[in-house]
């Protein structure tokens, strides 16, 4: 199926019994089954069914078994949260005195996440994106896996991810990669080598900013050796099912971050147009970001679409359908970048991206609070960015809000 069709019909494999169109929202908690022996055929994972909604749910399977066909993989978990999906992605095969490698271009609730994890023991080694030498010096036999995004929010640097995994798996690390600002639109990471996509979809799956989830995909391709991940022991039995299987049976039933069956159907709901808004959204982008760059010299505009992007090669070659919908300016100062988000009247203040209405925020003030000075340099973060999250709004009203806004702070220059 090609990608419009396969948002709508892949993975949705047997009829609902009415026949509803929609899929129904099996909003319980628990499955009654007919007979005690089949309720125990259930947890011993030896027959097919539901018993707990933490552990699993149609509605909530309906919604993996979509993403898995959209990012090609092989199966899903879906999680209460973006970063609930990348702690249990992590956290299913690192113990105390393991090392994680990371771009160091990331979404600031990445970059907490790391931190919190020193605490558990488990310690991370931030690199710059695409900078193989120092990837590969900063491996060592503690090493268990390497992480990045497609493209860093709000870096915007796009990694390479065919060179990353070659990379990785020269040395039997797996690959996970966070394809939440690209999407499976722009690019399925798993077949450019990733082992395993995260995505938070609470952004452009979603759609609508209707609820806060998190999914991750595994190719099972990568072959768990139980010396190097001894959490998988009881489980390389199962072949490419390892990962998912531990996972299941462990962590994320444990942990408890489920994903609620109401927010899978919203889920269910906004990935129909999810081609649709990202086509939109990615031309939307495309052209207010050159715009901008055009007319106004004094701002640097950053878009990995345009060709004064460092990423703009890798980009080309990796995405063929659009370069995101995400682009950053930096104006000059703190100051300026309140002054015209503040001028923005269109474009919401928001904390967050891939809505279909266009939204800023100033990263440094807000997402990147809790980073140290380095982190945010590193992750491209500086005073003077605001990013912008471009919606599906029409383009002449987009650019007529920026054009009055960029005028407002030129006109008050000099005044305070
Ligand atoms: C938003 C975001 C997350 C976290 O997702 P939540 O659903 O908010 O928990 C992780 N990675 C990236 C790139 C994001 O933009």
């Amino acid at each position: 199926m090609r990608y419009h069709t396969a948002v709508l019909h892949a993975g949705s494999n047997e009829l609902e019994k009415h026949g509803a169109t929609l899929p129904p929202i099996y909003q319980s908690s628990a499955f009654a089954q007919q007979s005690a022996e089949s309720l125990a055929g259930i947890f011993e994972n030896k027959a097919p069914g539901y018993c707990y909604t933490r552990v699993a749910n149609p509605t909530v399977s309906a919604f993996e078994n979509r993403i898995t066909k959209l990012e090609g993989g092989m199966a899903s978990v879906a999680c209460a949260s973006g970063m609930a999906a990348l702690t249990t992605a992590f956290l299913n095969i690192l113990q105390a005195g393991d090392e994680i490698i990371t771009s160091a271009s990331l979404y600031g609730g990445t970059i907490d996440l790391f931190r919190d994890l020193e605490s558990f023991g488990i310690r991370t080694v931030f690199v710059e994106n695409n900078d193989w030498d120092t990837i590969e010096g900063a491996i060592n036999e503690n090493t268990k896996l390497i992480f990045a995004e497609t493209i860093g929010n709000p870096g915007l640097d796009v990694t390479d991810i065919k060179k990353l995994s070659e990379l990785a798996h020269a040395h039997g690390l797996p690959l996970i990669v966070d394809n939440t600002t690209a999407t499976s639109y722009l690019i399925r990471p798993l077949e450019w080598g990733a082992d395993i996509v995260v995505n938070s979809s609470s952004k452009y799956i979603n759609g609508n900013s209707s609820a806060i989830s998190g999914i991750l995909t595994d190719r099972g391709r990568f072959k768990w050796s139980k010396e190097k991940y001894p959490m998988l022991t009881d489980y390389v039995k199962f072949g490419p099912m390892a990962y998912i299987c531990r996972m299941r049976a462990t962590i994320f039933r444990n942990f408890g971050a489920c994903l609620s069956p109401q927010n899978a159907y919203l889920n269910l709901l906004g990935v129909e147009t999810l081609g649709l808004r990202m086509e939109r959204q990615c031309e939307n982008a495309y052209k207010l970001a050159s715009w901008i760059e055009d007319n106004y010299p004094e701002i640097k505009v950053n878009y990995p679409g345009l060709e004064s992007s460092p990423w703009n090669l890798i980009a080309k070659e990796q995405f063929t359908k659009g370069y995101g919908a995400i682009f950053t300016m930096r104006v000059g100062s703190k100051e300026r970048a309140f002054a015209l988000i503040n001028a923005l009247k269109l474009a919401l203040k928001v904390s967050n991206i891939g809505d279909t209405k266009t939204l800023v925020i100033h990263p440094e003030s807000t997402i990147s609070l809790h980073s140290t000075p380095k982190q945010k340099e590193e992750a491209g973060v500086y005073e003077d960015l605001i990013r912008v999250s471009v919606g599906i709004e029409d383009l002449q009203d987009l650019m007529e809000d920026f054009q009055q806004a960029i005028e407002h702070i030129e006109n008050t220059k000099g005044e305070e």
